[in-house]
């Protein structure tokens, strides 16, 4: 009995890859290969029907409940994610400010070096974490999201330890001062609690249970995935309408109008949720968390009217942030291809050596810079402003004071850049005072901050671009209105306003997202008479971006090999037909009834997910009669329990030898591959028939269809694979709009409507 071959068995969620073949996976994953398309189409095979008709008549409304719950659950979920990850950065921010204030007194030298070390110890935490448990971690995620939502499943990145490595990393990157935010790796947090309630928890953990197990589609997934992304940026912003407007605009390529009422749900329940942790927290049981800083929130003021003479300069301040973030999308893209072909290919070593490197250089900027600048005497205090001067030690506030001699005095350039990234945004958006800060110190900061930003990404920890962008935005936003309130003597100018303008313009220009990112601002600063100032500077940021290149997410997902679908087909489309899309191509189709051994050869030589099945029709003549998957015929093969002698097809009667479940593979695990089946000699010359498991009506195009209406279909329908066949001969019937009514809606229907169907 010859054995066929032999690897290891991956687990029942995809899981056992494990630490040791991490690097293997992170290979994969720079290499692209780790990629397949999701089956969002229902196939309807035997299995699927026969399922269906054993289901009771509780089975719809215990599914409707289901999706009700999880959207729930995913909420209360990520928000206690978001709470965990914020508790654990301002606690791990307080005591490394708390403890080098104290230092600094007696020796600025000591000093650096606990401020150094403390930032270095958090930051190799995250880069171990990431580069030896959960590479799939690394990065925002969200351009895999996005990905995922556009139908392309990229492996690990919706796996339990994917979602532990992303948690964990965030703490151990932001909290280390890097200049990144935790806001994108909240987006891929919620989406990955969300797939994993909706595969019922995780097998490999014993985390999972049978009777939440019912969704088993990629389809009912997406929709949860979906919550999960708005979850997470109304965690990240506190924005609950910006996270549902986010999951619309920014990740999802199509949209359904019911979900849009699960989605608000579940961002309803993730501000409500953190909404308690943080009146928990204020009365103080939460060591620094709390006292101040959550997210990048509660930020009030901003100027209550402008006039029209200011519309110039925010204009300028939206073509500056167009070009910056155009500049960054293809620094940051260039920098990644070096990365990706050169660094990161050297192994895991490299990687940790490069984020340490990297927490070096930032710990070295940020508190060398500030030791050149000048101490200034603070401004008035403002009664309930809450402005405090100067910052006391390890505290939140607004200015610090650092190595100031004087206890009444700041450092400008330390209240930005030797500060957490919450309480220096909250600093320059400030709107109660004018002129913190001095031209220099912002021109400094901006330099420093975007090249430190630029350099950062990329490297082999979770980081989000949205607090690097807001950061870098509201510098030069605060330097233009510096100029509008030196130029406009005479307005009631703020420069916090400005900051905002900068922070949205940079944003916009770098993502290009509009409607959400405006709603999210909006929803941040309370203040909707900045609408449409924000309006107008995304508009322009995302209109002299888009001149230049794409935005953030699409750049990096077409750099990791991500296949997504525009909305729009290509022009030189219309000039195409289906036909000329597969030119060349030798269709690998399999017999109904196959020989096992065949069916092994074939999915040796091929790596297609999908291969045409062909019967014969009564007359002798060949007949397609479906499509199968390369995953179906991989749980047939290795199940066994299918296999006949006689080479004469078998019929239904599926489920007594399979559950349907059987054949769903969990979410971003790589599934079973043709080398975990070990079969025997005589294993081998037995049949199988096909029939059963197949999809038996695959979509199908005429081979002279346009391929922009193909595109259209594939894209709209979130399809896998589309058939190309000759045109047909004959039409056995023609459906109309009126033939998919049911009865009791034909009977609704106007009176001349059916009067013309008499
Ligand atoms: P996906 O990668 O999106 O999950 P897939 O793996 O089935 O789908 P690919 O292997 O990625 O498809 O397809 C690569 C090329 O091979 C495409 O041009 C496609 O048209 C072609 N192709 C796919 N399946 C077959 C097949 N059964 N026979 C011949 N050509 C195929
Ligand atoms: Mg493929």
């Amino acid at each position: 009995m010859a054995r066929l071959a032999w690897t290891r068995l991956p687990t029942a969620d995809g899981e056992g890859a494990g630490p040791s073949t991490s690097e293997a996976a992170d290979d994969e994953l720079l290499s692209g290969a780790a990629i397949e398309s999701l089956d969002y189409e229902v196939i309807e095979n035997y299995a699927y029907r026969e399922e269906q008709a054993q289901r009771s008549k509780f089975w719809v409304p215990y599914y409707v409940m289901l999706k009700w719950l999880f959207a729930l659950l995913i909420g209360v979920g990520t928000g206690l994610a978001a709470i965990f990850i914020n508790l654990a950065v301002e606690n791990f921010s307080g005591w490394k400010y708390t403890a080098t204030f104290a230092i600094i007194k007696h020796s600025y030298f000591v000093g650096f070096f606990v401020y150094t070390v403390f930032n270095l110890a958090l930051v190799f935490s995250s880069v171990y974490i990431v580069t030896n448990f959960a590479p799939a971690a690394a990065g925002s995620g969200i351009p895999e999201i996005k990905g995922y939502l556009n139908g392309v499943d990229t492996h690990g990145i919706l796996l339990f330890r994917t979602l532990v490595g992303k948690i964990f990393g965030s703490i151990g990157s932001v909290g280390g001062g890097l200049a990144l935010g935790k806001e994108g790796p909240l987006v891929h947090t919620g989406a990955c609690i969300a797939s994993l309630l909706g595969q019922g928890g995780s097998a490999k953990y014993h985390l999972s249970s049978r009777w939440v197990r019912i969704f088993e589609s990629d389809r009912d997934r997406r929709d949860l995935v979906t919550c999960g992304c708005a979850a997470g940026v109304a965690a990240a912003f506190r924005a609950p309408v910006g996270g549902v407007l986010f999951a619309l605009e920014e990740v999802t390529s199509w949209w359904r109008s019911h979900l849009m009422w699960r989605v608000f749900f579940t961002s309803a329940v993730v501000a409500v949720v953190v909404r308690s942790a943080m009146n928990w927290c204020n009365s103080g049981k939460c060591g620094h968390f709390g006292a101040g800083g959550f997210i990048i929130w509660d930020i009030s003021g901003g100027q209550e009217d402008y006039s029209y003479q200011e519309l110039f300069p925010m204009a300028i301040i939206g073509v500056i942030g167009g070009l910056l973030g155009a500049l960054f999308n293809q620094l940051t893209l260039y920098i990644t291809k070096w990365r990706r072909t050169y660094l990161h290919k050297k192994g895991k070593r490299v990687q940790i050596f490069e984020a340490c490197l990297i927490s070096l250089v930032t710990s070295t900027i940020s508190f060398v810079l500030p030791l050149l600048r000048k101490c200034s005497p603070c401004p008035k205090l403002e009664t309930n402003s809450g402005i405090e001067c100067p910052h006391p030690p390890g505290t939140d506030g607004n200015f610090v004071n650092f190595y100031c001699l004087q206890d009444r005095e700041y450092n400008d350039l330390a209240t930005i850049f030797f500060n957490t990234q919450d309480d220096a945004i909250r600093n320059l958006f400030s709107a109660k005072t004018f002129h913190e800060y001095s031209a220099q110190s912002l021109i400094t900061f901006l330099v420093m901050f975007y090249f430190l930003a630029v350099v950062t990404f990329g490297t082999a920890v979770p980081a989000g671009q949205f607090v690097p962008g807001i950061m870098i935005g509201s510098t030069y936003g605060r330097l233009v209105g510096m100029f509008v309130v030196k130029f406009y003597k005479k307005l009631n100018i703020e420069e916090g306003t400005y900051a905002l303008l900068g922070a949205a313009s940079f944003l916009g220009g770098s993502m290009r997202m509009t409607v959400s990112l405006c709603v999210i601002m909006v929803e941040i600063t309370n203040n909707l008479k900045l609408l449409p100032l924000i309006m107008l500077v995304l508009l322009v940021s995302k209109a002299v971006g888009d001149f230049f290149n794409e935005g953030l997410y699409e750049e990096q997902a077409r750099l990791r090999g991500i296949p997504l679908l525009d909305s729009r087909p290509k022009q030189v489309m219309r000039n195409m037909n289906a036909r000329d899309a597969c030119k060349n191509q030798k269709v690998v189709c399999l017999p109904r009834v196959s020989r096992v051994v065949d069916i092994i050869s074939v999915l040796r030589t091929n790596k297609h997910n999908g291969f045409p099945v062909v019967d014969r029709g009564q007359n002798g003549e060949s007949l397609v009669i479906g499509l199968i998957l390369r995953s179906h015929l991989l749980v047939l093969l290795q199940a066994k329990v299918d296999f006949q002698n006689s080479a004469f097809p078998c019929g239904p009667g599926v489920l007594n030898r399979h559950n349907f479940s059987d054949f769903v593979k969990p979410a971003s695990s790589k599934g079973k591959s043709i080398d975990d089946i070990h079969l025997t000699e005589d294993e081998l010359g037995l049949y199988l028939d096909l029939a059963p498991f197949l999809n038996p009506s695959p979509y199908i195009v005429p081979e002279d269809m346009s391929l922009a209406k193909v595109y259209n279909l594939f894209r709209q329908l979130g399809l896998r694979h589309i058939f190309v066949v000759p045109r047909p001969s004959r039409v056995v019937g023609l459906i109309t709009r009126k033939d998919l009514l049911l009865e009791e809606d034909n009977n609704n229907v106007m009176p001349e409507l059916q009067s013309t169907s008499v």
